[in-house]
């Protein structure tokens, strides 16, 4: 209920492009053009989207310098009975993205928060990567520091479940490279670039073979990236592991994963993979 004893508005939570506009949904439309307020975090951007769409409902700026002082002046709205639609630059509000202040702040207030769901480009990516999806990391930008960063990634090595990462234009190289040297150049990995986009490319490969193929074609190095990394091997691998750990006493690594798995029924790429990585750690293996 409103200040008034009214109905108060509803906070609509709406996706946005990630590059083809073709991917608006036609509720997302139909959201924006109905609500009595846009709050955006690029009135121009956004301006633009409206204006392919026919949207002309007004708008607001919502970013992260003023979303204090800005949530309090949307709350107010919707308890006044607006319904209000905040989105971002592209794709999900919230992901790696303003919005989290408001929303958190409407529930608060027990208002109602809806989402109008579309493209986000983390999902878009681990959709097409062929990395294992049915748990994910998502752990959005790393540090832009390059201490921080290899100090996060190596609290990540050990995650079992595909990470998935965001990463501006200007640090696509050194942080593939410190991912290489931190989890293992080894690791499968997946470079989905210009997502939705003229130029989309979707590269499956070891972390060391992105990082080769980055540098070898600086094509690669432009637009927008995801990088989606495997998980570690888990290392209670149980029986696997453990035979794995006799038989590379004595055999190369690719003999030995081999063999465990035939002896204990384990995936071998992934025997093969935990060998490397002890290997690598110098905690057995040859
Ligand atoms: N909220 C957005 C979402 O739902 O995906 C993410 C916004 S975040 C500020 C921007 C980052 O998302 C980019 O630096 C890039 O890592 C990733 N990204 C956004 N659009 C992309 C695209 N078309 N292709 C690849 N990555 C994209």
């Amino acid at each position: 209920m409103g200040d008034a004893g009214g109905k108060t508005g509803t906070l609509y939570v709406v996706a946005t492009p990630i590059g083809n506009l073709d991917d608006m949904t036609g509720r997302s439309v139909a959201t924006l053009r109905s609500v009595q307020l846009i709050a955006a975090e690029d009135t121009r951007l956004t301006g633009r989207l409206c204006a392919h769409y026919a949207i002309d409902t007004p708008m607001v700026p919502y970013h992260e310098h003023n979303e204090v002082r800005q949530t309090a002046m949307l709350l107010d709205r919707l308890r006044a009975g607006e319904d209000v639609a905040v989105v971002s630059d592209a794709g999900t509000p919230l992901i790696s993205d303003p919005g989290f202040r408001l929303v958190s702040a409407a529930r608060d207030a027990r208002l109602d928060v809806v989402p109008v769901p579309g493209p986000c480009a983390a999902v878009a990516a681990l959709s097409a990567a062929g990395l294992a999806s049915h748990r994910f990391h998502f752990e959005g930008f790393l540090p832009a520091k390059p201490g921080a960063r290899r100090r996060r990634l190596e609290q990540l090595r050990e995650t079992p479940e595909t990470m998935i990462f965001y990463e501006s234009v200007h640090r696509i190289q050194d942080t593939l490279a410190d991912m290489c040297d931190v989890l293992g150049a080894e690791r499968q990995a997946a470079l989905a670039r210009e997502l939705t986009k003229l130029h989309e490319t979707i590269r499956r490969d070891t972390l060391g073979g992105i990082v080769q193929w980055v540098a070898a074609d600086p094509w690669q190095r432009k637009g927008e990236h995801v990088i989606l990394v495997e998980g570690a091997a888990e290392s209670d691998d149980g029986e696997g592991e453990r035979v794995l750990d006799i038989l590379c006493e004595q055999l190369p690594v690719s003999q030995a994963a081999e063999l465990a798995a035939k002896i204990t029924g384990a995936a071998r790429n992934r025997l093969y993979r935990l060998a490397l990585r002890k290997t690598r750690n110098g905690d057995g293996g040859n």
